[in-house]
């Protein structure tokens, strides 16, 4: 059985359609697929992915958060998408994203741009709308020479547009996805780019903040990059998961399906589903 417990669609940042990707799982292999867009469950509403023949498809979500100022991901795997919570949480991180991009807005406007939301908004179109879709923008109105310029300029740290986002805390968001009936799972522990000490203090908080399950595998890693995880997942007693963090196709590291299996060892997060 092949779980892929990650994937994104054009719901968010991701290039397939929800029926596109189930075309893709089917032809990879795949038997239950989760699809997480980055705080939204939009892609759920599109029926295909109910309809799916063979696939088993897993409600779920991405949520961005922040943890010592770095940015962070909690997966919410098998979430009620209708409950009041998980609702709750979708629109408040919209809200969030909305409200920065506000913020941006109105920093550039103060440094003599004028509106400039709705030119990156439509640029963003379903991606989250950040800083370099106003860079975008920035270059296709005139406003600079390059997308380099744009940072330099107005957006890079330091510069007018250089808006912190306030995603919601960890504990906040865990409650969320448990409140829906579902698991959180702290995504991608590697990619945070921590020190071992670091890593295990976040996996710490997220565990004291009702924190679930890890993934254990993440696209196509090293062995001992799996190796190390199971071992610290299985020390905290954590549920594992795994995924690819799919995308679009041509990335080899991350392809639909494709990455390896959880060590014995781990409690496989979907063992109580
Ligand atoms: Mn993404
Ligand atoms: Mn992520
Ligand atoms: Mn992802």
């Amino acid at each position: 059985m092949i779980y892929d417990l990650h994937s994104h669609t054009n719901c968010s940042d991701g290039t397939l359609s929800p029926a596109e990707l189930m075309a893709l799982a089917a032809r990879a292999g795949v038997d239950v697929l989760a699809v997480t867009d980055h705080d939204s469950t939009a892609a759920w509403q599109q029926l295909e992915l109910c309809k799916a023949q063979s696939i088993q498809v897993i409600p779920a979500v991405e949520f961005s958060s922040q943890w010592r100022k770095i940015g962070v991901h909690i997966l919410g795997l098998n979430v009620a998408i209708n409950s009041e919570a998980l609702k709750t949480g979708v629109a408040f991180q919209q809200q969030a994203r909305r409200q920065r991009a506000e913020r941006i807005a109105e920093k550039l406007h103060q440094a003599g741009l004028a509106d400039t939301l709705a030119g990156a908004a439509a640029i963003a179109g379903n991606d989250n709308l950040g800083r370099p879709h106003f860079a975008q923008h920035l270059v296709n109105i005139g406003a600079v020479g390059n997308f380099r310029q744009a940072f330099k300029k107005y957006l890079g740290a330091g510069k007018p547009g250089d808006v912190k986002q306030c995603w919601a805390e960890i504990p906040q968001i865990v409650s969320w996805i448990r409140d829906s009936g579902g698991t959180a799972v702290l995504a991608h522990p590697i990619k945070y780019d921590l020190t071992r000490t670091k890593l295990i203090a976040l996996i710490d908080d997220f565990i004291a903040a009702g924190g679930q399950g890890m993934e254990v595998v993440s696209g196509k890693q090293m062995p001992n990059t799996t190796r190390d995880l199971a071992v610290i997942c299985q020390q905290k007693q954590l549920l594992a998961s795994c995924g690819s963090d799919f995308h679009q196709p041509g990335q080899p590291w991350a392809e639909l399906g494709c990455f390896p299996p959880l060590p014995e060892q781990c409690q496989p997060v979907w063992q109580h589903w």
